[in-house]
């Protein structure tokens, strides 16, 4: 079950078309929400899908690029999966990840290449910045649904304990990002 403050702070956000206007103000009414109610919530919904991660990131420095969310429609999809009556806390966390992912990371629009997702129903390949253990950055494509990323040359690279950040609206006009519109 969900819990009765989540369900009422989630469905505050869309009485205010001020958190609709744009996608900054949306990524930043769900971050509140969930910082709300935090307390709610567990370490491990915290770690699981980079949520923590998420919450600390500021969507005005990221490069929004057209998101698949579509902020006309919002309402009426959280609206419909409130209905659901099996609709867990868990749930909440990851439609929160999904919806604040795909807002800041652009998507390359190409599917992903892992054995996990070939086959259809898998998770497409989002621009993302990446920082070596050296220290060295470089931009990546990363999967949306299992942890498959590789480089902008198509070379799939093993994680060696690098961070993932954002891309930033900087790192958009510096590289030659294929996205398409
Ligand atoms: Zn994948």
């Amino acid at each position: 079950m969900l819990h009765n403050s989540i369900r009422k702070n989630w469905l505050e956000v869309y009485e205010n078309p001020l958190n609709l206007s744009c996608y900054e103000n949306y990524y930043t009414a769900l971050v509140l929400c969930v910082k709300h109610n935090i307390r709610f919530l567990t370490d491990v919904m915290l770690t699981q899908n980079q949520l923590s991660f998420l919450l600390d990131v500021d969507p005005r420095q990221c490069a929004i690029y057209n998101p698949d969310v579509q902020l006309e429609y919002e309402k009426i999809r959280v609206q419909k999966l409130l209905r659901l009556t099996n609709f867990t806390k868990h749930d909440f966390v990851r439609f929160v990840c999904n919806t604040l992912n795909d807002i800041i990371s652009p998507n390359s629009g190409r599917d992903c290449p892992s054995e996990i997702c070939s086959g259809g129903g898998g998770g497409t390949l989002r621009y993302s910045k990446y920082e070596q253990p050296s220290g060295t950055q470089c931009i990546i494509l990363e999967c949306d649904y299992c942890t498959y990323a590789e480089s902008l040359d198509n070379k799939a690279i093993i994680e060696n304990g690098g961070k993932v950040f954002p891309i930033s609206k900087k790192d958009l006009s510096q590289y030659d990002l294929d996205i398409p519109v």
